[in-house]
């Protein structure tokens, strides 16, 4: 037996050290691209290649990673020089969340295999180690075919935008609908990345430019990061991508066409980049543009790539410290900002690389149609607009108190690394919670009707938690993510997404022709009731005039009234 043992381990040494003998003499493993430029991989394409790449090369690995929802893994590559460092950034590359937008696929393929087979590029890898998806939409990836990108210039065939849920992966990373996202944010919480990069390509106006950037909103960074990503990261990105031959503009973001002005994007926690900051991560969204040939839509964002590794090479310190200080920094605060919103008068300017924007007659309609003039490209001054205010904060309670009850959102907060403690007896619990005064409601959207413009009235109340439910401390490091998931006034809080709906309707009402004679009763012994019924006719005369509104008012002030409609169930602790 133990004989047996050695022969085996002695055979897979033998095999490994030939394989890393062979490699450099070995011929460079071609991805799909490379062999034809106007091809990007298929799924199988995809996981073989990186099979391959990790059969030949100790620095990579490939696992499955999680479930998706067209029922096959989400595979992670590992890339690493396996020395264990806490001087090390943890670099997380997510690729064809938009299959249709497949530059990141197979600039990726290339990238992975150049930095760990080129003796020129290994050097890298001593302070990063780098966590990718290949694909992180399988089921869209799965759904190929030519023509969902109607007015995109090329690949010849590729995925589809829609999972195998039919939902947009990109809006999906708090509501986690999906099993995609769900196998995500584990994923992410597990690694606690300092720089995040999400490849895509743009829709929109004609420029001259192949790669445009969006990178984390600056303004909802906590200062360590704001300051790096605005003074250190942008200026060397744009500067190392101009160097390559690929200048960026910031993603082309305009009310009609750019040279009106372009507005730094808002990227709310359903986005990828904004659900990574929740975690204290900076990302970057390169996006190339539709028109521009496939071959330089995957050369850029290769390129892209090799500029975020050069940066995160040189100031590796700087950015594992920016986190650490962003984590601290967000401890202390008493108070949290949960929504910004674009300060219109700020205005700063860039120069754009254009194309004069026309009109002319349609050959479809009578009408005028846009066109860019490919023959006038100018170089000018714009107005860029990316100034975010706080346009919400609340005050962070010490803990939250969440009822079992709601084990989607529990969940979900498992899936993201938060900390719960189950309440271990039945406890009546006095604490402020929010009542939902008001709310809008967006017509069907990603399987939901999101919560929006909601009000709510703080209020204290004594309620009772019963053993099992969940407290929430704080003072942990999803701090954030906490934050801006539990308040439900946050825009993609889990009451936003739907997760607290039971609430939003009355379940008991009552009869008029018998509540009429305890209303009036109710009237007759509460002065103070009918105090405040005079107040409210004189208010609105029609309580007055109308039966049914009258015993409504009255029956929304007596004890007969629920307590739990629009009562949002989570109490916070100060
Ligand atoms: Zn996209």
């Amino acid at each position: 037996m133990k004989a047996k043992l050695i022969l085996i381990i002695s055979i897979c040494l033998i095999i490994y050290s030939c394989k890393v003998e062979n490699k450099s003499m070995e011929e460079k493993l071609l991805t799909p691209f490379e062999l034809n430029e106007n091809t990007t991989a298929s799924y199988d394409e995809i996981i073989n290649y990186y099979q391959q790449l990790a059969q030949r090369n100790k620095f990579i690995t490939i696992e499955e990673a999680g479930t998706t929802d067209v029922g096959k893994p989400l595979h992670l590559v590992k890339i690493s020089n396996q020395k264990h460092s806490e001087n090390k950034v943890t670099l997380f590359i997510n690729n064809g969340i938009h299959p249709g937008e497949p530059c990141g696929i197979d600039a990726s393929m290339m990238f992975v295999r150049d930095i760990t087979e080129s003796d020129s590029l290994r050097f890298f890898l001593e302070n990063i180690d780098i966590i990718l998806i290949p694909v992180y939409n399988v089921g869209g990836i799965l759904n190929r075919g030519s023509y969902s990108r109607a007015n995109q210039n090329g690949p010849q065939s590729y995925g589809f935008r829609g999972n195998a849920k039919n939902l947009d992966l990109n809006r999906d990373f708090i509501k986690a609908d999906s099993k995609n996202a769900q196998s995500f944010q584990k994923i992410f919480t597990k690694y606690n990345p300092q720089i995040m990069v999400d490849t895509h390509t743009s829709n929109g106006a004609d420029y001259q430019y192949t790669m445009t950037l969006i990178a984390t909103q600056k303004d909802k960074l906590t200062p360590s990061q704001k300051r790096l990503l605005e003074e250190s990261m942008l200026p060397f990105l744009y500067k190392s991508m101009e160097d390559v031959g690929y200048g960026m503009t910031p993603y082309v973001n305009a009310n009609g066409t750019p040279d009106t002005g372009i507005y730094g994007f808002l990227d709310s926690p359903r986005y990828s980049s904004g659900f990574a900051a929740l975690h204290h991560c900076v990302s970057f969204m390169p996006e190339t543009h539709m028109l521009k040939p496939f071959k330089d839509r995957v050369l850029s964002t290769y390129q892209f790539m090799m500029s975020i590794l050069d940066y995160t090479h040189q100031h590796a310190e700087e950015i594992i410290d920016s986190q650490r200080e962003a984590i601290e920094y967000y401890s202390q605060l008493e108070e949290a900002p949960i929504d910004w919103k674009l300060n219109q008068s700020l205005v700063d300017s860039l120069v754009f690389k254009g194309y004069e924007a026309k009109y002319k007659k349609s050959e479809v309609s009578s009408d005028l149609r846009l066109y860019y003039d490919r023959n006038e490209a100018f170089a000018r001054d714009i107005p860029y607009y990316n100034a975010y205010d706080v346009a919400q904060t609340v005050r962070i309670p010490k803990a939250y108190y969440i009822p079992q009850a709601y084990d989607a959102v529990i969940e979900r907060l498992k899936n993201n690394g938060v900390q719960l403690e189950r309440i271990e007896k039945d406890t009546q619990m006095r604490g402020s919670y929010s009542y939902i005064s008001s709310y809008e409601d967006l017509p069907a959207y990603e399987g939901h009707y999101l919560h929006r413009k909601i009000m709510i009235d703080q209020k204290v109340s004594e309620k009772v938690f019963y053993a099992g439910d969940y407290k929430i401390n704080t003072n942990q490091r999803a701090r954030r993510f906490i934050i801006e998931t539990l308040e439900p006034n946050a825009p993609d809080s889990y009451f936003a997404w739907n997760f607290f709906d039971g609430i939003l309707m009355q379940k008991e009402y009552f009869s008029d022709y018998v509540f009429e004679d305890l209303a009036a009763g109710l009237l007759a012994e509460n002065t103070e009731l009918k105090q405040r019924y005079h107040e409210a006719i004189m208010q609105n005369p029609e309580l007055d005039t109308n039966a049914a509104m009258a015993l409504d008012w009255i029956y929304k002030q007596s004890v007969y009234f629920e307590p739990s409609y629009k009562q949002y169930p989570i109490w916070r602790k100060f």
